[in-house]
């Protein structure tokens, strides 16, 4: 570990009023949604009722309008109206690619932007959900980490973009429509977008609660992955408080090569990392770590890495995703060669570990992992900017 690992934790969430003045009920918590609504006036007495009533319109039915929440009065209605209002991010550019995956651009207060991506398969579909404008942190290989500007997102941002990707794909249920009457479009959640979930940890909790919680958006624990580039003290908190699968991204096997790869690491190495997975409270059994590891021609895709994965992991229940690296312009490295990928998902294959080649998705309308970066960041580093940082010898 040095003490002069540029890891910063250094952004805040402002509370955001929309423009005028109204508080937007997308994102609170339960007791935030009925707390608020006491405060402006509705009695102690209905509050619990009330709360769940815009709940279920708001997450089940995806309703936006007070107007059109037919169970309650409608003095009541233009109550709410008047103090509060049901915002999400807004959906700026939509790109779809020819194997049918979706990116949005999606606007957020103070003219941000994020990309949300939405991959459909055919035993689910996955949408994969930014967590933070860009990264602080600043992976080699990632388009996200060469972005500078940086902000949390909020709690509503981030359920936000799937309430959002459900209207575009009219992905909620008709009226008169029970739950699950229709095969879900959107049954997975990967938070695997722009930034690190475990450097807005509270936003990422609430927002997953909300989507998980049964009389909302209902979607099983089991389908939600957190995917982290190993914020060792935060990773404990990401079972006990959420609850969700987790992935790491490990991408390397020895510290000198992890260390150019994921900055982080020289803040928290591979030997604490692993402690830290292998103390990972997993609520059963069958739920293993996903071990995510990017093929880097060269870098970290010979047999002698692949065994040596296999030592360091030797003991906890896992399986590795393969991502054949996704190019941007001006990245410094290459995808490996596709035998080269499969020697190595062979070599963990043999020894008894799922292995899976993530095909790339997206790739055509720059979708793919490690290619989104928000079109307004206009202050783009420089290949030899990015090579510094990482430490590589310049080109
Ligand atoms: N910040 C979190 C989550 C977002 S990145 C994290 O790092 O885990 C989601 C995954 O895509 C990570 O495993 C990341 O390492 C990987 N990734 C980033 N850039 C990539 C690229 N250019 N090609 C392939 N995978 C990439
Ligand atoms: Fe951030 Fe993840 Fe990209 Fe690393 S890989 S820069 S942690 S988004």
């Amino acid at each position: 570990m040095t003490a002069d690992a540029p890891i910063t934790q250094d952004v805040l969430t402002l509370p955001r009023k929309q423009p005028d003045g109204a508080c937007n009920l997308v994102g609170l918590t339960r007791p935030a949604l009925r707390a608020a609504l006491v405060e402006a006036g509705t009695p102690e007495k209905q509050a619990k009722m009330r709360e769940a009533q815009l709940w279920q319109w708001i997450y089940q039915r995806g309703e936006r309008d007070f107007a059109a929440m037919t169970n309650l009065s409608k003095a009541y209605r233009a109550e709410l109206a008047e103090k509060f209002v049901i915002a999400i991010p807004e959906v700026v550019s939509k790109q779809v690619s020819a194997d049918g995956t979706r990116k949005y651009l999606m606007r957020i207060a103070g003219g941000h932007e994020v990309e949300t991506v939405y991959i459909p398969e055919t035993d689910r579909g996955t949408l994969c959900i930014s967590s933070q404008v860009g990264c602080t942190l600043t992976c080699s290989f990632c388009h996200t980490g060469t972005q500078r500007l940086v902000r949390n997102l909020t709690a509503g941002e981030i359920v936000g973009q799937v309430m959002a990707a459900r209207d575009d794909l009219d992905d909620w249920p008709k009226p008169g429509e029970g739950m699950g009457e229709r095969p879900r479009l959107i049954s997975n959640i990967v938070l695997m977008g722009m930034g690190e979930p475990l450097y807005n940890f509270g936003n990422v909790r609430d927002a997953m609660k909300i989507a998980m919680d049964g009389e909302g958006i209902s979607l099983s624990r089991r389908r939600i992955t957190l995917s982290t580039s190993g914020v060792v003290p935060e990773i404990a908190r990401c079972a006990e408080e959420i609850g969700c699968l987790l992935a790491v991204s490990f991408h390397a096997t020895t510290d000198e090569v992890r260390d150019r790869l994921v900055p982080i690491n020289r803040k928290w190495n591979i030997a604490t990392l692993l402690d830290a997975l292998r103390a990972y409270p997993r609520l059963s059994n069958s739920e293993r770590i996903t071990f995510e590891y990017v093929m880097l021609k060269d870098v970290n895709d010979s047999d002698a890495d692949a065994r040596r994965l296999l030592k360091l992991i030797a003991g906890i229940p896992a399986k590795i995703n393969l991502i054949p690296f996704n190019e941007w312009p001006g990245a410094p490295y290459e995808r490996s060669d596709w035998s080269r990928i499969e020697a190595f998902a062979d070599i963990l294959y043999k020894a008894g570990y799922a292995a899976p080649i993530r095909t790339p998705r997206g790739e055509d309308i720059m979708a793919a992992c490690g290619q989104l970066k928000s079109a307004t960041e206009r202050a783009k580093k420089r290949r030899a900017d990015i090579e510094a940082e990482a430490g590589l010898p310049s080109s």
